[in-house]
């Protein structure tokens, strides 16, 4: 593969195996085409944001490097959400799997699809500790 660009992309899960749900997304997302996992962060517990009373997450973050357009790693991360029975429901509800693009080195997005830097990421701490934990560990982890 020539050098690709490198994406952050946050994986969240509350229900079922979660940890499952986020092994298998790992696993999808190493094997995308003309892509390759850098590294993951550690998985951290939190509570859940918003109005609906749901249970806590498990969150992590993950550093690929891509040759994939925006769009088409977008496409890819719907259909990794499907394959754990993602059913969008409500917006800030329950969700078997989460996958979402936080940040893309050197781009920006906006466009009624998907925005780049993600407009949460400066309101969610552990996007943040976890960036971090990533930039600072090179290997990838469990
Ligand atoms: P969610 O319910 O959090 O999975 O968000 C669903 C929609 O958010 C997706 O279908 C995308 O079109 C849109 N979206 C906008 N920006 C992003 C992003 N940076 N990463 C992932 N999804 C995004």
């Amino acid at each position: 593969m020539t050098r690709g660009e490198r994406v952050y992309v946050a994986l969240g899960s509350n229900m079922g195996d979660r940890a499952a749900h986020l092994a298998h997304a790992r696993e999808r997302l190493a094997r995308l085409p003309a892509t390759r996992l850098l590294a993951a962060s550690r998985v951290e517990e939190t509570a859940p944001i918003g109005p609906v009373t749901q249970g806590p997450y498990l969150n992590q973050m993950v550093l690929l490097e891509t040759g994939l357009e925006p769009a088409e790693l977008l496409g890819q991360l719907h259909a990794i959400e499907l394959e754990r029975g993602r059913v969008r429901r409500e917006r800030w509800g329950p969700r078997t799997l989460d996958l979402d693009i936080v940040r893309w080195d050197g781009r920006a997005v906006q466009n009624p699809d998907l925005t780049i830097p993600h407009p949460e990421l400066s309101n969610r701490d552990f996007w943040l500790r976890e960036i971090a934990d990533l930039d600072t560990e090179p290997s990838p982890r469990d």
